[in-house]
Order: structure tokens, then sequence, then C-alpha cells
């Protein structure tokens, strides 16, 4: 927490604004929105019910497709499902470890001449690294096909000097406990179309029509962030750019004190592109230093100190196994690779050197003795 998450709070209770909606949601979404460069911003209840929004304003319906990133959260398929569509998944690239152009342009080739174009493709900027986005949206562009940014771990990364999240025709970020800013749970779908997310914030107070009595005409949901959350998120906004110095300095620590390790390679940050670097994340070679991702984490674990495995690509999910896949190239699967050879770090903004210098000496005890 920043310190001033009471201020609104009390407010709040002070103005008794104990509700969903309210000052701090408006608030919030015009602060965010002229935080990152946008022209409307929607408070929602969680970052994967921003992406269930956006779905639905893409009119993404039952029998249709959406392409979607395979190195990620569950979170970013899931509402595709909640839709009835069906998710195709694609490969990472070895530059940003997030969507390959290749990879997408194979896809759009294949679903072309099936004559069975996806709806939406879903975009995840991984642990806060942006993803190609000039090639990417060359290809969908081309195919006509609308971009979800899911931009849930890249808040206040930046693409070609633009923030990350606001290339897609729908962004969203996550305010989850685990992200790099946090309301306890929440999130917020973004756009440059004003009009469309009028109608997120309709869809997501139960489809109420302008009517005196309850009156509805179409399904809705119940997804709008509390007002007390808001202010928590306001208030967390205002420290946001010191935690991602924070996560910088960890990475910088890190990298400093371990890239000379032979086999131990980290996760790059693309030319023009700024991370925030949510997590510190690395491939480790076990060829080279005997030791696998299982061996390190138990090595790590050993001592107390909780590392994870990178993301298990949505494509070898059980929930998934009858969905198609392309891979980067023929012979290279790119997220299968990362995960089987890819940890992410403490990372956490609050952590002390004291505490990472623990976890940098443990690393090397393991791995050079
Ligand atoms: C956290 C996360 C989400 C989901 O956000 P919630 O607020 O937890 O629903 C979606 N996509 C990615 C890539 C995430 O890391």
């Amino acid at each position: 927490m920043s310190g001033s998450e009471m201020k609104y709070i009390n407010e709040a209770f002070a103005t008794n604004w104990i509700a969903p909606l309210g000052p701090n949601v408006d608030a919030f979404e015009k602060e965010l929105a002229s935080f990152v460069g946008i022209n409307a911003a929607a408070a929602v209840s969680s970052g994967t019910a921003a992406i269930h929004l956006a779905l639905q304003l893409l009119d993404v319906k039952k029998g249709d497709i959406v392409f979607c990133s395979s190195l990620t959260f569950v979170a970013s398929a899931n509402p595709i499902l909640y839709q009835g569509a069906e998710p195709v998944f694609i490969d990472s690239e070895p530059e940003t470890w997030n969507m390959s152009p290749l990879a997408l342009e194979e896809a759009f080739k294949d679903a072309a001449s099936a004559n069975r174009l996806p709806k939406a493709v879903v975009i995840v900027n991984l642990y806060g690294q942006s993803a190609k986005m000039d090639e990417l949206i060359t290809i969908c562009k081309n195919y006509n096909v609308p971009i979800i940014e899911d931009a849930a771990e890249s808040l206040a990364s930046m693409y070609k000097g633009k923030a990350s999240g606001t290339f897609g025709d729908f962004g969203i970020y996550s305010f989850n406990g685990n992200k790099i800013i946090t309301t306890s749970g929440g999130g917020m779908l973004i756009s440059n179309n004003i009009e469309a997310l009028q109608k997120a914030r309709f869809i997501a107070t139960q489809a109420r029509d302008p009517a005196p009595h309850y009156q509805h005409s179409e399904i809705g949901y119940n997804y709008r962030m509390s007002n007390i959350l808001a202010g928590i998120g306001r208030s967390q906004l205002e420290v946001l750019e010191e935690r991602v110095k924070a996560r910088r300095a960890i990475f910088d620590m890190y990298f400093q004190e371990l890239y000379s390790i032979p086999g131990l390679s980290f996760m790059p940050e693309l030319k023009n592109t700024f991370s925030n670097r949510w997590l510190t994340a690395l491939t480790i070679d076990e060829e080279i230093t005997g030791f696998s991702v299982n061996k390190l984490l138990a090595a790590l674990d050993s001592e107390n100190i909780e590392a994870r495995p990178v993301w298990k690509p949505l494509h070898l999910q059980p929930l998934f196994d009858k969905n198609k896949y392309y891979s980067h190239n023929h012979n290279m699967s790119v997220s299968e690779e990362l995960f089987q050879t890819g940890i992410c770090l403490p990372s956490g903004s609050n952590m002390t050197l004291e505490d990472q210098m623990r976890v940098i000496e443990c690393i090397k005890k393991a791995l050079i003795g």
C-alpha cells in the first residue's frame, strides 16, 4: 500500500459512498486514462471481467474463433470460453517472449483459406514486456480483425513511446493483489472508443435499460468496481512510477549479480520498449548449468525462497487440449521451450536489498558452488 489509501477510503465513508460507483470510480477512470493517454476507461471488478466485456463489445459469440497468446495466465483465454467461442493459441517469439508475428501470420493464412477468420486477437504483454505491436497490428489490420491488448502485467510499460495497453481496439489492466499496483481485486477496460466504453459500463451494471422500473433487454453482468476499491486505486496510481522504479532496480540487481553465470539468460527488453519489469524472469540451460528449473526451484525452496516457473502455455493445459496451436516455426515452439527453462524470481517492489541478496547468494551457491 502507498500510505494515502485511507484518505480516499475515509472520504468515501464520510460522504456515505459505500457503493459500486461513486466519485472515486469516476476519478480513478479519468486519472488512469490520462496516465496512459487514452480517451476512456471503465473500472471493473477484475482484469478477467474487462477481457470478457471487450469480447462482448466485439460481438464474440458461440462458434466464433479468437486468436490468443499461448504463454500467459489462463485469464487471458477463459472469457473466450465464457462466450462459447473457440480460442486458437499463438506461440511466442524469442525477442519479447510474446506473440510471434510468424505464427500469427500462419494462423491467419489458414483461417482465411478456411473462410473462418477470428473475431478478435488477444495479445498479451508478458511480465511487463510489450509484444512486437507494429508487426502484429500490421497483420491484424491486413485481415481487418480487432485487437484486445491484455496489459494486465504491463501497466506503465511503453512501446515506442506509447503506453502499453493503448494499442488495441481495447486494452485491459488488472489490479489483482499480485500486480504492479492493486485494489485488492479489480481491473480496467480502456479504449479510444468512448461510446463502446459507455456500452461496457451498461453491460457491467446488469444491462439495465433507461426506465424507472427495472427493465432488461439483454444479458448483463455485475462487473463494476466499488467506490471503496477505486479509492485504493487512486492512491496506488500516485505511487505507480515509484513501483516501476523499484521493480526495475530489482531486475538490475539480479542482472548485475547473475548475468555472467554461463547458462543463465534474462528475459530481454526489446529495443525502443520500456518494461515495468513486473517480474524478473530468466531461463536456465540445463546442459550448461546441470540445473533444471525444478532443481533450482527446489534449491531456493530449501532456503525458504519462493520462486515459480514461467506460465505453463495454454495449449498445454488440459482445459484446452482440443484447441489449435500455431508454433513460431515448424521445429521451434518458443513458449514450450520457455516453460521448460524459464523461472520467475521474487520481484516484489517492497523486497529489501538484504532479502534480494539472500536470493542471489542462494542461486550462486547452487550454480557455481
Ligand atoms: C492477472 C492477469 C489477468 C487477470 O486479471 P484479474 O484481475 O486477476 O482477473 C489476465 N491476464 C494476465 C496476463 C494476467 O497476468
